[in-house]
């Protein structure tokens, strides 16, 4: 028998508080510090106790006498005897199907001997396990499938079964690398080598983090310096934490100070045309693409473009380090903008304040009942429900992207300046939120100089800038969410007291309005949901999800149901228990509001904790969707670089790498950046939570007890994202 052998919104209290010193957070810095380095050396010290790796193909066909010799490597082929002696500790037929595998997932010991059969029900799929050096094409209706060692070898050969020993611990998927239909780049299993000791890893460092945070905080003895009324505030007005565990204020890097020829580029009047133009001629082109193309997503750029490259450069790049930098450079409002401006570059200060068609635009308020965030925490919310169609169906994409495109003009014709991009786009709902986290502001210098300005220019406009797009008061900007970064208020102001600053990760920390508190909860259960739909082993869930190609509509709904149920019920009513649990713990009682003034900590209200706490789910939530998006380009890269040389899956070659074979980049280490990216997260949330908590409540004590709920919720939400990524 042929055998593949292989060894194979609330105002923060004004009262001076106590934020815990710098040096009780020593602690939890060396011990993310010494998780990460446990991770990092895990593999490491597996590898030298791991199988040596070296692999033998026999040919389908040759007797099993071992007459095939290895071609590919020139080893010779094992003798019989030694292959009888081959016993395998496991024996594993997994049947592949339209979009998953059977058994999705196996576990076996490490350095055990796996004997592995493969069958397809349906159509060709392909079979590449993480880590092992093997790869399959496997045929419907045939007991043989073709494999080889994609590291060593070009061709496949036909075999019966692979004999392969399993490697060092921990999670492998094995992926379909032959295009089978839509759903083809997400249709993956799981091989867990135990013990998992990575995952085991993660879970013990988010319980070490949690605990050494909260032994920190609860630390008697105060450790260096510590605020005291009258000296320095731990908190900037609106929100900006003073360092959780520092006294001195935040650092902050004036860029347009520090680069002259910053300064002078961001006061060009062309920038923006210069950065969306381009963009609008791409938009353009995917259009076409995405109707015209061909209709399997990756082999259609407006798919491996946007939902692949786009989203990971956005989430990894440009908001944690640009904030909503994308908001200058899209294209989708540039057109309504353009039309109610009717300029591309130059500014028209009287057409701002016109209510005529004439000039452009109607001007109307954007009507107040439907402002903040819930119709695009709505409107996420729905296209995420049915990303699963949109991220395979490339005309679906176009058509949503176009619908989007013609929202925004007539938005812009009807309501004032950006009204679009603020109150309607779902993508505001996202950027709002994370943008609290980039390392980027727009802010003013000095607030006495604004103090004393008549003009407010940054407000009314002028002859070489509009008034700020977005709708905000550029010289109160104490917040990134609703800044678009577009520059007008830094070149209005004459005094030039806007600039940008670069700042720490996380700075801003005040979270206003439920609305805002919800979109913190959507997004934590939305990237779960993905990480279950997408990146999960389970074919069944696709199957849900992919109701125009199934026809499951019951099965679509109840996905749809509990995704909708989980975001908007399940994930804040948890919240909220740990809201009235932490007013209880602070000594408030769990609900109420007991006679106090504002400033004493005893009128916190559970609606406060509520909203306030919810940013604990920003920085883990933001690492999360890093985590999650890391698998999709590295795993699916190729799919970029062949549709830039054939957009629209017509057989082009631009670029000559059309026809690149798929080939993951490195997946069995994607768990070692995960877990780290998780556990980074949940101690930056646990950090900016105890800023919060002491800006809620200024006895310490208090302010530390009233942490424990969301804190064990921050842990538990870490834990079943391990699982979900590594476990
Ligand atoms: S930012 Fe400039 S224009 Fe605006 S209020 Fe301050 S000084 Fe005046
Ligand atoms: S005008 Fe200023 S505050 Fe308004 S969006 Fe542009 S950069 Fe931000």
């Amino acid at each position: 028998m042929p055998k593949l052998l292989g060894h194979h919104r609330h105002a923060p209290s004004s009262a001076p508080s106590r934020p815990p010193s710098r040096l009780r957070f020593l602690g939890l810095g060396v011990t993310v510090t010494a998780v990460v380095c446990a991770l990092a050396a895990t593999p490491l010290v597996f590898d030298s106790r791991s199988p040596a790796t070296a692999t033998v193909l026999l040919p389908a066909g040759q007797p099993s006498a071992g007459g095939g010799a290895d071609r590919a490597s020139g080893a010779p082929p094992p003798a019989p005897e030694a292959r009888e002696a081959v016993a395998a500790d496991r024996e594993v037929e997994i049947t592949a199907r339209q979009y998953g595998y059977e058994p999705h997932r196996f576990e076996v010991d490490a350095g055990d001997t796996v004997r592995l059969r493969l069958v397809s029900l349906d159509v060709v799929h392909g079979f590449f396990l993480e880590g092992h050096d093997l790869e399959a094409e496997v045929l419907p209706g045939k007991l043989t499938f073709k494999a080889r060692r994609p590291s060593r070898e070009e061709s496949f050969r036909e075999v019966e079964e692979v004999v392969f020993t399993a490697g060092r611990p921990g999670k492998y998927r094995y992926r379909c690398s032959v295009t089978c239909g839509t759903l083809h780049p997400f249709m993956q299993g799981e091989m867990i080598v135990r013990p998992n000791l990575p995952f085991r890893l993660g879970v013990a460092g988010a319980w070490a983090i949690a605990l050494g945070f909260f032994a920190a905080l609860f630390c008697p003895v105060p450790v260096g310096r510590s605020n005291r009324p009258g000296e320095s505030p731990s908190t900037e007005p609106g929100g900006r934490p003073a360092g959780a565990g520092s006294s001195r204020p935040p650092w902050r890097l004036d860029l347009l100070r520090r680069f002259p020829w910053l300064d002078w580029l961001v006061r060009r009047r062309w920038l923006q045309l210069a950065i969306v133009g381009p963009m609008a001629v791409v938009l353009f082109f995917f259009l076409v693409a995405g109707l015209f193309g061909s209709p399997i997503g990756n082999r259609n750029i407006i798919v491996t473009i946007v939902w692949i490259f786009w989203w990971f450069l956005l989430i990894t790049l440009l908001v944690p380090f640009g904030g909503r930098a994308w908001c200058m450079a899209c294209p989708l409002p540039a057109f309504g903008e353009w039309l109610a401006r009717r300029r591309l570059i130059g500014v028209r200060p009287e057409g701002e304040d016109s209510k005529s068609l004439r000039t452009g635009s109607l001007n109307r308020r954007w009507p107040k009942r439907f402002s903040g965030l819930w119709i695009p925490n709505l409107l996420f919310l729905s296209m995420c429900s049915v990303s699963t169609i949109l991220v395979t169906r490339p005309a679906l994409t176009a058509a949503v992207l176009g619908a989007m495109l013609l929202a925004a003009v007539v938005i812009h014709v009807l309501f004032r300046r950006r009204s679009f991009c603020r109150y309607l786009c779902p993508l505001n709902a996202w950027m709002s939120l994370y943008s609290m986290t980039a390392m980027v502001e727009v802010r003013t210098r000095d607030p006495e100089v604004c103090a004393g300005c008549k003009k407010r220019s940054c407000v009314r406009g002028t002859e070489e800038a509009w008034r700020c797009p977005w709708l905000e008061i550029p010289f109160q900007l104490d917040r990134n969410n609703y800044c678009g970064l577009c520059m007008e208020c830094v070149k209005a102001c004459p005094n030039r007291n806007l600039t940008v600053n670069a700042r720490p990760f996380c700075s801003d920390v005040a979270i206003r309005g439920v609305d805002e508190a919800w979109m913190a909860f959507i997004m934590i259960t939305l990237v779960a949901a993905y990480s279950i739909t997408l990146l999960g082993p389970w074919g069944l869930v696709r199957e849900w999800a992919n109701v125009t190609e199934v026809g499951n509509w019951t099965g679509f709904a109840l996905h749809t149901a509990a995704v909708w149920l989980a975001a908007l019920v399940v994930t804040p009513g948890i919240w909220l228990l740990g809201s009235r649990l932490a007013r209880w713990l602070a000594g408030l009682g769990g609900r109420g509001t007991p006679p106090g003034d504002a400033t004493d900590g005893k009128s916190v209200t559970v609606r406060q904790i509520f909203v306030r706490y919810a940013y604990l789910l920003v920085p883990l939530g933001l690492m999360a969707w890093i985590a999650f998006s890391l698998p999709l380009i590295l795993v699916n890269y190729t799919h970029i670089t062949s549709s830039l040389s054939d957009p629209l899956g017509w057989g082009w070659n631009l670029f000559g790498t059309a026809d690149q074979h798929w080939r993951p980049l490195a997946p069995e280490w994607i768990p070692y950046i995960q877990i780290p990216l998780l556990l980074i997260g949940l101690a930056v949330s646990l950090v900016r939570g105890a800023g919060i908590a002491s800006e809620l409540f200024p006895e310490r004590s208090a302010a530390a007890r009233s942490l424990i709920p969301h804190g064990v919720v921050c842990v538990a939400i870490t834990v079943v994202l391990l699982r979900l990524f590594v476990g």
